[in-house]
């Protein structure tokens, strides 16, 4: 099948050979077809122009066999015997050799009624009784209907064929006009009728001849314009491959200029992640600086007050003995350790949520995501929003993802419901796995979304926010985010004053 379907492929499918082969076999059976028919027909023409040529004489034939042969035998013998009647037979004999009617009577065989041969141009012949039940045409002719058949005869040699018409004819008892009487038997004649063969078989070369050179005429008239088909579909498929490849190498140019453009797209995307994680980090920095502050300042007194003390005991030399100098040290070096190493916590966890790291997705823990971008934002909690309850999931909620992408999602939805809540409000979030999915609800008791703005919010640059205040490009980057991740984002709301709630859903990974 692959090899016939590679034959046939319009750039493999040779036109002019296969229509030349195709049509060289249709020729030759089509002129052996028609002189086949050609030749039936003649040879069924032949018996029946013989049968009626010879139904003309037959009757005459009749009459003068059965007047001068056998009526004398019938009057002598009172029956139809010429075997006895040895100068009857003779004479009959010869009369029938000598193309009776130009009828070119071969053989001739009188029957009687039983089937026992009363005369033949074979004398061994006659007095055999011919099986009626094999030779139907006999049987036939015995019922008044005359039959014939053609057939072969090798006559002078191996290769030498005669023609021969074989009829049985129905025999009856002539009167002096005449007139028939009743059946007295079967004549059967076999005549050559070669010559008339020949003529057929002339004709039926002449139909091959004429067949076969009209079919070549018209092969060779549609040949050409076989050709000329052939040429324009050459000039079409050239033209067709082509554009095809013009078309593909566009595709291929347009492709990579698409490939590049994404490239691009993906650069500004992370470049868009990363100044709204500076610009969350901008809205964070007044509670941060503060949450820093009050460590730095115990952090200073410490130091100041250690620094006091050192200098009284080293000015006056006694004090190094004196216990109680040296007992607030550690102390207040202890303070200054806790203290520093609270600043050092924040800083940490705001660089690490600054950070700007390359896409990167693993299997991780979503509480722990959440975890993350809540010990960012706590120490500004503390100071503008201290009602934020945390209800994670004790199930590990573990979805594929990048981390950093993740905590910016959850930090824009907690910096918008902070936003949303002004110093006063509630603030909710929790997690939860629900059959294949993960869910993150941040839920606030703030301001509320109007119905109308409900489908908006997430377009990109749209913000209710003041000038200056709102970029408009918070939920539109958490929405692409969470699309790469295979997940959606939604937000509801009652409507202005009655809070609202966004509901992050990731894939589960099991
Ligand atoms: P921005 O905060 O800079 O305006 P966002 O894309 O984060 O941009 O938010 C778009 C808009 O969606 C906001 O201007 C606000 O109208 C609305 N919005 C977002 N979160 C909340 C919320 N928690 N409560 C009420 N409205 C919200």
């Amino acid at each position: 099948m692959p090899k016939l379907q590679k034959i046939l492929h319009p750039e493999k499918f040779n036109l002019i050979l296969y229509y030349a082969i195709t049509s060289f076999v249709v020729i030759a059976i089509l002129t052996f077809a028609v002189g086949w028919i050609f030749q039936r027909m003649g040879r069924q023409a032949l018996i029946k122009q013989s049968e009626e040529y010879a139904h003309y004489f037959i009757p005459h034939l009749n009459y003068e066999i059965y007047k001068d042969f056998l009526l004398p035998t019938i009057r002598k013998d009172k029956q139809i015997d010429l075997e006895n009647n040895r100068r009857q037979f003779k004479r009959l004999d010869k009369i029938v050799r000598e193309d009776v009617y130009g009828l070119k009577i071969k053989k001739l065989y009188l029957y009687d009624l039983e089937g026992r041969i009363i005369y033949s141009t074979a004398p061994e012949h006659v007095g055999l009784t011919l099986d009626r039940s094999v030779d139907k045409k006999f049987g036939s002719a015995v019922r008044g209907i005359p039959v014939s058949a053609l057939y072969s005869e090798d006559s002078k040699g191996a290769f030498l064929m005669e023609t021969m018409l074989e009829t049985y004819y129905p025999f009856y008892e002539m009167t002096d006009d005449g007139s028939k009487q009743s059946q007295v038997g079967v004549m059967k004649i076999c005549q050559d009728i070669s010559s008339m063969n020949e003529q057929i078989t002339r004709s039926y070369q002449k139909a091959i001849i004429i067949a076969g050179s009209s079919m070549g005429v018209l092969f060779l008239v549609l040949f050409l314009v076989v050709l000329k088909a052939t040429r324009i579909i050459n000039i079409r498929t050239k033209q067709l491959i082509d554009t095809r490849n013009t078309l593909e190498q566009k595709v291929e140019e347009r492709t990579l200029e698409i490939r590049e453009a994404y490239k691009k797209l993906q650069y500004t995307h992370r470049k868009l992640i990363q100044s709204e994680k500076l610009a969350s980090i901008g809205t964070l920095v007044t509670g941060l600086a503060h949450e820093i502050n009050n460590p730095l300042a115990s952090i200073a007194s410490c130091a100041e007050g250690l620094t006091g003390r050192l200098r009284t005991i080293l000015e006056h030399k006694e004090g190094c003995n004196d216990k109680e100098a040296w007992e607030v040290f550690p102390e207040y070096l202890k303070i200054i350790c806790d203290e520093t190493y609270r600043c050092k916590t924040i800083i940490s966890n705001l660089l690490n949520f600054s950070r700007q790291s390359e896409p990167e997705f693993i299997r991780i823990d979503i509480n722990r995501v959440v975890d993350d971008t809540l010990s960012v934002v706590q120490h500004q909690s503390q100071i503008k929003m201290p009602n934020i309850q945390v209800n994670l999931s004790e199930d590990p909620c573990e979805v594929i993802g990048d981390p950093q992408q993740l905590k910016q999602v959850f930090m824009n939805l907690i910096i918008n419901a902070l936003h949303a809540t002004e110093d006063h409000g509630d603030i909710s979030i929790s997690t939860c796995q629900k059959q294949a999915v993960v869910q993150v609800i941040v839920r606030d008791s703030g301001i509320g979304i109007k119905p109308e703005h409900l489908d908006k919010i997430f377009d990109p640059f749209f913000t209710t926010k003041p000038t200056g205040k709102g970029t408009g490009l918070g939920l539109a980057i958490c929405y692409g985010i969470i699309d790469i991740h295979n997940g959606r984002i939604e937000a509801q709301s009652e409507g202005p004053g009655k809070g609202a709630t966004f509901t992050v859903t990731l894939p589960l990974v099991t």
